[in-house]
């Protein structure tokens, strides 16, 4: 599929570092999920590599902050153009190694590139504060400065997106960063660091680092050890996320955490019931079910229950499972085989335990998982405990707007969820008394640059998009300024 690119040399397979394509002679297969065909032999860089990576880093950042903002912004700028140029090239890449169908993976492109150019415009707005003061002698300041160093490690769900949420607020402060992307999609982050060399970004600012599974745990430890690094950021599992966190504690990093989701997908009786089975449908199905904030547990009111589970069901049989480069298809192949296999064991148990199986349930082939609808879903099964990270949709009953609140909250976790009322006040309640960092009310579609994203409870710390995105990325300095 890669033969078909318009500029093949987006086609990188060596690490960037301190502006040159870093190469090794230790390589890792990066394969095409819907084929199990291997697409490249990547770089496999390792813990020595990572504290060049650093190092060089470091010797740049002070070129990089001393530039006035509008000039970050101009680089940034320039990114965000470039891959809005480059997103057929840049889909084809993502649809090859990650599997997304390809109008799936343009759109991700878009939506990538746009948390460059949200941030390119909010680099020149990191105000300070003047405070009031206390004394005539006296004048109180308040100023924002870039963290430092940053490092990023990322999932293999929005192989772009999850880069640029994270590494164009980190340059919009004026900080340089060390990606580490996920193993099964080096190709497209590669492509997007090759688009920011040609947008000018001086060396050093922009680095990554790509590694198989076993180096990333080595490369993970140097860049939550390392002194030098100063903010980390981490969108992946919970488990991940906890060791993170405890390989950075002795030196006392900021950390940005999008971890695991257990998003509850409310739809009470007085919804408009067609509008809520839309809603499931892209909640639930987007990206194979593979998003942090797909619908993993749909409750649903007695009233309306049975219609519908049975719209729901029609409407998953009309999605079409293929390679994502095949003409409509809009679902692709899970990840890999551990992925398909959490989601046969989702069902099975699920199956055991009383669930009615109205749709799916079955593979179609190697890495394909048909559309699935589960009636009469429990909280004794795991796909009430755990992400599915596939499409599965559990369908449980519920009698009050009390216990759906009550069931929704049964979890550790509190990034998405959401519900369809068309009653004013309920929306207020339920939208106020949900413990997640993201309420969707009447959608099933929450994202976008310019909202804050995140979690609450062990689904993670800090927000990304947003004004409040780049907060992570600069330390508030107090200037107490005396003898006036
Ligand atoms: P997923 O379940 O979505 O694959 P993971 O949390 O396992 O999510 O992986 C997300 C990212 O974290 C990937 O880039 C992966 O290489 C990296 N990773 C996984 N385990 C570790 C670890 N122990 N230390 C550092 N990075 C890790």
């Amino acid at each position: 599929p890669l033969a078909a690119l318009k500029d093949p040399t987006l086609l990188k397979t060596d690490s960037l570092i301190g502006g040159e394509w870093t190469g090794s002679a230790r390589r890792f297969a990066v394969n095409d999920p819907a084929t199990g065909l291997t697409l490249a032999q990547v770089a496999n860089l390792d813990a020595a590599h990572a504290r060049t990576a650093l190092e060089r880093a470091n010797k740049a950042w002070g070129a990089w902050r001393s530039k006035p903002a509008k000039e970050r912004s101009a680089v940034l700028m320039k990114w965000f153009q470039l891959l809005m140029a480059n997103a057929d090239d840049l889909a084809r890449i993502m649809t090859a190694e990650q599997g997304k169908p390809l109008a799936e993976a343009r759109g991700e492109v878009t939506y990538g590139a746009s948390f460059i150019e949200w941030f390119a415009e909010e680099a020149r707005r990191v105000y300070g504060e003047t405070i009031p003061s206390t004394d005539n002698n006296k004048r109180f300041l308040v100023i924002k400065q870039p963290v430092g160093v940053c490092a990023a490690i990322t999932p293999w769900n929005f192989p772009i997106a999850m880069i640029t949420r994270k590494v164009a607020p980190a340059l919009a402060a004026g900080c340089p960063v060390v990606i580490k992307p996920a193993e099964q999609t080096p190709l497209s982050a590669l492509a997007v660091a090759e688009l920011a060399q040609r947008a000018g970004m001086p060396a050093g600012v922009l680095n990554v680092i790509t590694a198989d599974s076993d180096n990333s745990i080595e490369v993970g430890k140097v860049l939550c050890e390392s002194d030098l690094v100063r903010h980390l950021s981490f969108t992946g599992s919970t488990e991940v996320g906890r060791i993170l966190m405890r390989q950075c504690a002795p030196t006392i990093k900021k950390l940005s955490l999008e971890l695991g989701g257990n998003a509850p997908f409310i739809v009470f009786d007085d919804a408009d019931i067609d509008s809520a089975v839309e809603g499931a449908l892209v909640s639930k199905y987007r990206n194979a079910g593979q998003t942090c904030v797909c619908a993993n547990r749909l409750y649903v009111q007695d009233g309306v229950y049975d219609a519908f589970v049975a719209k729901l069901a029609a409407r998953a049989k009309s999605i079409k499972v293929g390679n994502g480069f095949d003409d409509g298809v809009t679902q692709g192949p899970l990840i890999d085989d551990n992925a398909l296999a959490k989601v046969e064991q989702h069902v099975a148990d699920a199956l055991a335990k009383g669930a009615k199986l109205v749709t799916g349930g079955h593979k179609s082939g190697a890495r394909f998982y048909e559309p699935t609808v589960l009636a009469n879903a429990t909280s004794e099964m795991l796909c009430a405990r755990e992400e599915t990270f596939g499409p599965v949709a559990p369908v449980f009953r519920f009698k009050t707007e009390d216990e759906a609140i009550a069931l929704a909250n049964d979890t550790e976790f509190g990034l998405a969820s959401y519900f369809y009322s068309r009653d004013v006040g309920r929306i207020f309640r339920v939208g106020e008394a949900l413990e997640y960092g993201m309420v969707g009310i009447n959608t099933g579609l929450i994202s976008t640059a310019e909202v804050p994203f995140g979690g609450v409870k062990q689904s993670g710390l800090g927000r990304e998009g947003s004004h409040h995105g780049i907060e992570d990325y600069v330390e508030v300095k107090y200037l107490c300024l005396g003898d006036i």
